[in-house]
């Protein structure tokens, strides 16, 4: 299997490549180049880990069966508290929440990111690459935490985590001071999250400061989702889920994502692409509804106020795997690079929306909270605000057949819009709202939690993005003086 740009037809990688460059060189974003159609019913017995190989074979043809192996049972063991990685919880007959919050960092995050260091580190074997890699990530609160616990101990990877100060929740920020390895690290910048991610951003294309790396052997990469062997991974659980779901096979099975970068729903559309036999497959965002609009009307338009609202994770103007579903569909690169040419310069552009072939609904503040407060009075169960938007979308379209609500994160990592869409008093700080939400649920606390709460956070390191560069110097030397 061979990866390709979405930008020109100059690149053509292996998976090791795609996987080590993040990026192509043209500023595309790396892509299949076809997509294999398995005989998917054969797979129904399979664990999860048993579909993983299997899937992963497909598309990492430059790794070996032996590696791939090991490497999937590193990734998906004792680090999620589930069995099954991603278990289903039927509310009715009909209606199934797919949680994928049972790893180390409570969302769905670490699907993704507990398998990225290994696809990294056998990349690395087959490229005979012996730099160290050193990963730059901005985060609104998921990705940041995901990646410090993905890549934790990693002997070749230094992680700099950079988030908005203030900008994420007290848990959050615990989360991602409380880590023991000495080579990944979070600071908080001034500033909110876009001003964050500039700086990473900038800091990144810095020609001075890569050289200034390479010559200490530090390669930069990132850990967001332009990734390409994040969006393979994250294509496990939906093959997973549905033979989980269908009574036999080939029955319609639909899914409702709750959408931030489109990497979870591509990871869906693609699923579809191989020829498993999913139904819809529904785009449900918050009230930063620039997808749901474009979706609609086939307008991109990113030149609108960023909202703040109770799904930090899915508040987002520019959607990076947007430009991976349009390539998808039309399969041209020019194209492509033009429409993305126009978006960075105007902040808009057109498409054909006749081809679209995703649902998607938006849903209001009041809605999401509405929605916890229903799904916990009908059925016992509480869903985090993110799984709210698609729990709404989907009580309120028309599809039938069996669906499944794409759950994000767990309740407890936003405890306190939880209680709030409950109605209930909150407790002064965060620690007093999850025992709370604890009597709610009426069972015990994830082990995550337990472990997080028997940790000292690290003090904050507060910087101006000036500093940002001085931060990560400090990192390097932290780790690797002594060689
Ligand atoms: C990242 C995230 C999303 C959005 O996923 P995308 O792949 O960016 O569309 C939704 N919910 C939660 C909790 C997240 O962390």
């Amino acid at each position: 299997m061979r990866y390709v740009s979405t930008r020109s037809d100059k690149y053509s990688v292996s998976a090791s490549e795609a996987i080590l460059a993040g990026i192509a060189p043209d500023g595309g974003l790396f892509v299949p180049e076809s997509f294999p159609r398995p005989d998917f019913e054969s797979w129904q017995d399979y664990t999860y880990q048993e579909v993983a190989v299997n899937l992963l074979s497909l598309f990492l043809t430059d790794f070996s069966p032996e590696a791939i192996r090991q490497l999937v049972g590193k990734s998906y063991s004792s680090n999620f508290d589930s069995p099954q990685i991603t278990p289903i919880h039927w509310l009715d007959e009909q209606t199934g929440v797919l949680e994928m919050w049972h790893g180390p960092t409570l969302a769905f995050k670490d699907l993704a990111l507990q398998c990225l260091p290994q696809l990294f580190e056998e990349a690395k074997k087959i490229q005979a690459i012996r730099e160290r890699f050193l990963i730059l990530t901005a985060t609104s609160g998921d990705t940041g935490k995901a990646a410090m616990s993905g890549f934790s101990g990693k002997k070749d990877a230094l992680v700099a985590v950079f988030y908005p100060h203030g900008g994420i929740s007290p848990f959050q920020e615990r989360q991602m001071l409380s880590n023991t390895s000495p080579n990944v690290r979070a600071f908080a910048v001034e500033g909110n999250f876009d001003d964050c991610q500039r700086s990473v951003k900038a800091l990144m294309q810095e020609e001075n400061f890569r050289e200034r790396m390479l010559r200490q052997s530090i390669r930069l990469t990132s850990a967001n989702s332009i990734n390409v062997g994040r969006l393979i991974a994250q294509m496990v659980y939906y093959i997973y889920a549905y033979l989980q779901s269908c009574e036999k096979y080939g029955d319609p099975i639909s899914f409702v994502v709750p959408s931030g970068n489109v990497g979870n729903i591509l990871a869906a559309r693609y699923c579809r692409e191989m020829g498993l036999p999913v139904d819809r497959i529904h785009l449900a965002v918050n009230s930063n509804k620039v997808l749901h609009d474009f979706l609609s009307t086939g307008i991109y338009d990113a030149n609108r106020e960023l909202l703040q609202t109770t799904s930090p994770s899915m508040d987002i103007l520019v959607a990076s795997n947007m430009e991976r579903y349009l390539y998808l569909l039309t399969g041209d690169d020019s194209y492509i690079r033009d429409l993305m040419a126009a978006l960075k310069r105007d902040g808009c552009f057109s498409f054909d929306a006749k081809l679209f072939d995703l649902g998607s609904s938006w849903v209001t503040e009041e809605q999401v909270l509405a929605c916890i407060e229903k799904v916990y009075t009908d059925y016992g169960y509480l869903l985090d605000p993110h799984s709210a938007v698609a729990a709404h979308a989907l009580f309120n379209s028309e599809m039938s057949g069996r669906r499944l609500v794409v759950s994000t994160a767990s309740p407890y990592k936003f405890a306190k819009t939880v209680l709030t869409a409950l109605g209930q008093d909150l407790p002064p700080d965060d620690r007093g709202q999850i025992l709370k939400l604890k009597q709610l649920i009426g069972a015990d606390l994830p082990q995550a939690i337990e472990e997080l709460w028997s940790l000292q956070p690290q003090k904050r390191q507060c910087l101006v993005p000036e500093e940002m560069e001085a931060a990560i110097d400090q990192l390097i030397g932290a780790n690797y003086e002594k060689d």
